[in-house]
């Protein structure tokens, strides 16, 4: 049975000076040969729309990749959009739309800069796909009703008009989900959202419950390849 790999990444830069506990940080030299190696092996690194139609049965027959980055950080725009743009490789960033030109502080720990509206500009140009990642990053599963909407909604109609096109994909902050959340992603019409549950993505999955790799700091070149050409990455599935 054929399956479609999406790949997690959050930062494509050096760690800050206080070290990187989370694991965040991909250097670019090794994002470099992960790009390289999805090139030269021959995948099909395709955009998310596609990783959709594919869980819908629609699509499938080539070893599909999808390359997501979340939270928007200016890193994306100096280290990693070059390195796809020479491969020609799209990509989904997910941002975070109270937060636009400003830093990630719902994180303690690693203040960083996020995109601003000149450099989103200048990607959704080139081809970048962007998606939501709620307004203010919080635990969805937290939030009164009105507020999940608000989050959900908001986000999305901001960035639809700034953009001046549809966004129908939405990322869940921590990966933090349960089923109203769910419900409600699928009622402010989102056609796929991603989550932080690993493993490949099979046809007949639920596109609003989109299994993720996370590549990391300790991804090394060895366990790369592990996920991207065995089923490592579903004997990790769990829940
Ligand atoms: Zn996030």
């Amino acid at each position: 049975m054929s399956r479609a790999i999406v790949l997690m990444y959050h930062h494509v830069g050096s760690p800050p000076r206080g070290g990187d506990p989370l694991g965040l940080y991909v250097s670019p030299g090794m994002f470099r040969f992960q790009m390289w190696h999805l090139k030269t092996a021959g995948f099909t690194v395709v955009p998310l729309a596609e990783i959709a139609d594919f869980a819908a049965g629609r699509s499938g027959g080539k070893r599909m990749v999808s390359l997501t980055f979340d939270d928007g950080y200016q890193d994306f725009f100096d280290n990693a959009f070059p390195v796809l743009r020479k491969y020609r490789f799209p990509s989904t960033v997910f941002l975070v739309t109270d937060l636009i030109g400003r830093e990630n502080s719902w994180e303690a720990e690693d203040r960083t800069r996020l995109m601003d509206w000149d450099a989103i500009t200048e990607l959704k140009e080139e081809g970048v796909t962007f998606g939501s990642h709620t307004m203010t990053h919080p635990f969805l599963s937290r939030l009164p009703a009105d507020r999940l909407r608000a989050e959900l909604t908001g986000s999305k109609a901001y960035l639809e008009d700034r953009l001046r096109l549809p966004v129908d994909f939405f990322c869940y902050p921590y990966g933090d989900y349960d089923s109203a959340t769910v419900a409600a992603a699928k009622q402010a019409g989102y056609r796929l959202a991603v989550t932080t549950k690993r493993g490949r993505v099979r046809a007949g999955d639920d596109p609003l419950q989109v299994r993720r790799s996370f590549i990391r700091a300790q991804t090394n070149p060895f366990l790369y390849l592990l996920r991207l050409h065995s089923g490592y990455e579903d004997r990790k599935r769990g829940g």
